[in-house]
């Protein structure tokens, strides 16, 4: 339907009460299978480049493929780089054609993240792209397996009040209790620190470290006031899982490698409906 801003995306999406998933698409397995899955549910779907996860898969090489994709799709869809570190790699993901850029300055002291981020901000407008900005941060780490170790800090509501007013982002990631990678049992999440940000700023808010969490939590985090819900470890761990199954069982038979590719963009994508299933219940469900 469309290649458009997580801007407009995450806007509907607010207003009707759904989430949508922010999803890795470094290789074109993942990107293939995530955008089958949202074209077959008719939901709308942002697509990331992370430069940590897939640092093997050069931006320029497959961000092309990604916006392609965007453009060609029956649904909207948006891209972005996800966690961009400087100034240098913004520049570049613009360049390639992504509709969304986000700039983490969140381990920055507030006024230096504030600084950058708004110059992030002003480049980007000036050729038509949308920001995500992070305030507070987000602990734990996406790359390496293994529980959150980084513990985040939680973003303060009169802060982001000040950073979105100040640098005109048009998403913020906050920090509730969220953490990337794996949690260690239940994660303490506090829902009254989303409504209370939600109900101060008119950007939508993103959820980063949003795998694995009970089937329940994603309406309540979606209720208090969530859009954006970055998604990748649960998803990555249930593939890995069963094409080892796969492998280990096709020992003695012809299995080649693009049976490989064509079963892995097949799990990418039930997953994917399956996630696109839950963000797209009622609100009503979470409590
Ligand atoms: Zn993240």
């Amino acid at each position: 339907m469309a290649h458009v801003g997580a801007k407009q995306i995450l806007s509907k999406a607010r207003q009707e009460g759904y989430g949508v998933p922010c999803l890795l698409a470094g290789n074109l397995e993942m990107l293939i299978g995530a955008v089958q899955a949202a074209e077959a549910v008719g939901a709308p779907l942002i697509l990331a480049y992370n430069a940590q996860v897939t640092p093997q898969i050069p931006m320029h090489l497959i961000a092309p493929a990604m916006v392609k994709a965007a453009e060609s799709a029956c649904i909207s869809v948006a891209t972005i780089l996800d966690h961009g570190a400087d100034l240098a790699s913004v520049e570049q993901a613009i360049a390639c054609g992504f509709s969304t850029v986000m700039y983490d300055g969140s381990s920055l002291p507030f006024e230096e993240n504030m600084r950058r981020t708004h110059e992030v901000v002003r480049i980007a407008h000036a050729h038509g792209v949308d920001v995500e900005g992070e305030l507070g941060a987000v602990g734990g780490s996406s790359v390496e397996l293994g529980y959150g170790y980084v513990h985040g800090e939680f973003t303060d509501p009169d802060q982001a009040v000040e950073f979105v007013t100040r640098t005109g982002v048009d998403v913020l990631a906050i920090s509730f209790g969220n953490l990337h990678g794996l949690y260690d049992g239940a994660p303490d999440l506090d829902l009254a620190r989303v409504r209370a940000i939600a109900g101060r700023i008119a950007a939508p808010l993103a959820m980063h470290g949003a795998s694995g969490l009970p089937d329940a939590t994603y309406a309540a985090v979606i209720g208090a006031g969530i859009s954006k819900i970055n998604y990748y470890t649960a998803m990555a761990r249930t593939v890995t899982h069963s094409l080892r199954d796969v492998l280990a069982a096709a020992e003695d038979t012809d299995l080649v490698y693009h049976h490989v590719i064509a079963l892995t963009i097949e799990r990418f994508a039930s997953e994917t409906r399956r996630l696109l299933h839950l963000l797209r219940k009622p609100i009503a469900a979470a409590d």
